[in-house]
């Protein structure tokens, strides 16, 4: 059985205080820090990680960045490394993000190198692909999901796919308010799932978590995770609203308890 995990992607959002207030609002509905078969993590900006860890510590939910930079250490200005991440106590890091492929020319092999470097230090990679609209329209989605697939998997080894989390974030969706429907999102995870198990092993594919993300919200969040192959999302904005966040961790909770 493979674990139903959610993660908020909080983006450039949150003052100290707010993130703060989010946080505690998140870990105090999960005391506990293990409810098997399920996760929470919450990823907010670089300044806010440590606030955020403290305001969770003790409970099921776990913290994650954003990006990271695939090297060490060195001169790379503004850029964050994985041994500072782990240094923190991060647990994951959200690599190949749309945006971060859009608007920093993020290529496959870059997420790559990122995700060995996270391995390396003990930070579980959750690695985003997606198509665009066009790539959708002109019934390339297929093609673009198994290219993005193949490079960011490039040189991983069954275990660490095993580990990882692989998020299906269709660009369209992404904080358009337009979803795409269970059925879409179970096809492209099917063929995710395939496309592993040919480049790894059935076993392998299905251990594999892989999250929806795209607008998922409070009211359609039970269906998409009702999926077969959806295991549970990554969430943008609906992740900085309590009450939502909450309603969408509560889908997914009652999915692995199912
Ligand atoms: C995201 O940014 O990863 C995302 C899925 O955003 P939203 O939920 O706002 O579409």
């Amino acid at each position: 059985m493979r674990p139903y995990v959610v993660a908020g992607n909080w983006k450039m959002n949150t003052t100290p205080g707010q993130a703060k207030a989010l946080a505690e609002a998140i870990g105090k509905e999960y005391p506990a820090p293990e409810i098997e078969g399920f996760g929470v993590i919450l990823c907010p900006p670089f300044p806010m990680l440590a606030e955020v860890l403290e305001a969770v510590a003790g409970s099921l939910v776990t913290v994650g960045a954003q990006n990271m930079h695939e090297q060490d250490f060195g001169a790379f200005t503004g850029e964050v490394s994985a041994p500072m991440l782990n240094s923190l106590g991060c647990s994951h890091v959200i690599l190949g993000h749309s945006e971060r492929r859009q608007y920093f020319a993020e290529s496959d092999e870059l997420i790559n190198a990122k995700a060995k470097q996270a391995f390396a230090h003990l930070i579980t990679p959750i690695v985003c692909v997606g198509e665009t609209l066009a790539h959708r329209e002109t019934g390339a989605t297929n093609d673009v999901i198994e290219k993005q697939v193949r490079g960011v998997l490039e040189g991983l080894d069954a275990l660490q796919i095993r580990d990882m989390i692989l998020a299906y974030e269709p660009v369209w969706a992404i904080g358009t308010g337009k979803t795409a429907t269970p059925e879409q999102a179970e096809e492209v995870h099917v063929y995710i799932r395939k496309l592993v198990a040919e480049l790894y092993d059935e076993e392998t594919a299905d251990a594999l978590v892989i999250q929806y993300g795209g607008s998922v919200k409070a009211d359609n969040a039970a269906e998409l995770f009702a999926q077969p192959n959806v295991d549970g999302g990554l969430i943008g904005g609906a992740s900085l609203k309590a009450e939502d966040f909450l309603a969408i961790i509560a889908a997914a909770k009652s999915r692995a308890s199912a």
